[in-house]
């Protein structure tokens, strides 16, 4: 197998490494180090000859008879190896050992405790995980970065909101990439809030959401929303608007509410203004299509058509050629209807098929909105695919 040659030659090279460090040095404890060298490449030859449990029945007993701190980091890489292996017991068993080890200092007591949560969530134990984490975490003033990184994933996958947050805070010091992720859990609570009707906490906690990240399109739209059901309309709208300023690629999913409100206010000229003025800085089809609306509205069908076949020049999408043919199909005129209909089907074909939102991280595509990435589980990486076949 080569991942076993591979881990051999790794290893190997750890122990050079480790031999010439020793003897570089000024060491003198080389009866020790011998018993430990002589288990160690017994091991080692078990492990090339394929013999995995009596290599590391062997590792183990070198590791039992060697209390070397130095040799911990070597217990480490192999115990990774056979988590990665997918031989979960095994790893399990090198990290409770070297756990055991009273020498150890606490910055190596956290990688052996980090690496068996690890273990612990490989084999599907969460709650174990969760517990030797959460010890960690709250021992230790200063836990790493990695120690509180798992430990929010473990609240992630429980969606935990509360406690994923506590833990993120402490992230922020380690990067303003934690700002962003710490927005979209403060937007998971509040909407777990507005499922119970409690509006006053969710607003609280977007605006927490909006501290963590200005730019947070997630805090706005759903901002948004709760001043849309509470009937202030013109605070909704100021909030669907500041959607075009934060990140004008999430404008489209602002347009059908913006338009809601508007056509609630009875005031469509308002909007038409302010869409103009939008196409000006970010055209999306979204917003072509809802000045096509207003423009049909008032002042009919031609003048709809004319703006939306000058639009589409400019900014061609199937949904915009899509919209054009069912105008032109109302106004019967030029084009038979046949070929039309014959047209329509297609693009509408073409347009339920495609997917709408696709993630710049891993290229994750679906017809749904996802904050966070299902595939990759990244935070903010999906948006609406933009181009011919899109916005
Ligand atoms: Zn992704």
């Amino acid at each position: 197998m080569p991942d076993i040659a591979l881990l051999a030659l790794f290893l190997l090279a750890i122990t050079i490494g480790y031999l010439l460090g020793k003897w570089d040095g000024k060491n003198k404890k080389t009866n020790k180090y011998q018993t430990f060298n002589k288990d160690y490449f017994v091991g080692l030859n078990y492990l090339l000859n394929e013999q995995t449990d009596k290599a590391i029945d062997t590792f183990i007993q070198a590791l039992n008879s060697d209390t070397d701190t130095d040799t911990v980091d070597t217990y480490l890489a192999l115990g990774h190896f056979f988590c990665k292996r997918g031989e979960v017991d095994k790893s399990i068993q090198i990290h409770q050992d070297l756990l055991a080890r009273t020498s150890l200092t606490s910055e190596q007591s956290e990688k052996v405790q980090l690496a068996l949560s690890q273990d612990y969530l490989s084999a599907g134990l969460f709650d174990r995980a969760e517990a030797m984490l959460r010890e960690l975490v709250d021992r230790n003033p200063s836990a790493s970065e990695e120690v509180l990184h798992t430990l929010s994933c473990i609240y992630e996958q429980e969606k935990e909101w509360g406690k994923a947050i506590k833990i993120a805070e402490r992230l922020k010091s380690y990067g303003a990439r934690y700002g962003k992720v710490l927005a979209q859990y403060y937007c998971e609570l509040a909407e777990q809030y507005l499922a119970m009707n409690d509006r006053l906490r969710a607003r609280k906690l977007l605006k927490m959401a909006m501290n963590r990240d200005k730019l947070c399109i997630r805090a706005s739209l759903i901002q948004g929303l709760i001043e849309f059901e509470e009937g202030n309309l013109k605070d909704a709208s100021k909030v669907f608007e500041r959607v075009l300023k934060q990140d004008s690629r999430y404008f489209p999913l602002a347009v059908p509410y913006l338009e809601k409100i508007y056509r609630k206010i009875g005031n469509s000229h308002s909007l038409g203004v302010f869409l103009a003025s939008s196409l000006k800085e970010k055209p999306t089809t979204a917003t072509i299509l809802a000045m096509t609306r207003i423009i049909h509205e008032q002042q009919g069908e031609k003048p709809a058509i004319i703006f939306l076949v000058q639009q589409l020049r400019e900014h061609p999408t199937l949904k915009g050629l899509n919209a054009l043919l069912g105008l032109q199909l109302e106004t019967g005129e030029k084009v038979s209807e046949q070929g039309v209909r014959l047209f329509m089907d297609l693009t509408t074909q073409i347009v339920e098929v495609k997917p709408v939102y696709k993630c710049s991280e891993c290229g994750f595509m679906g017809k749904d909105m996802h904050w966070q990435c299902p595939k990759c589980k990244g935070w903010n990486s999906i948006a609406p695919i933009e181009g011919l076949e899109g916005e």
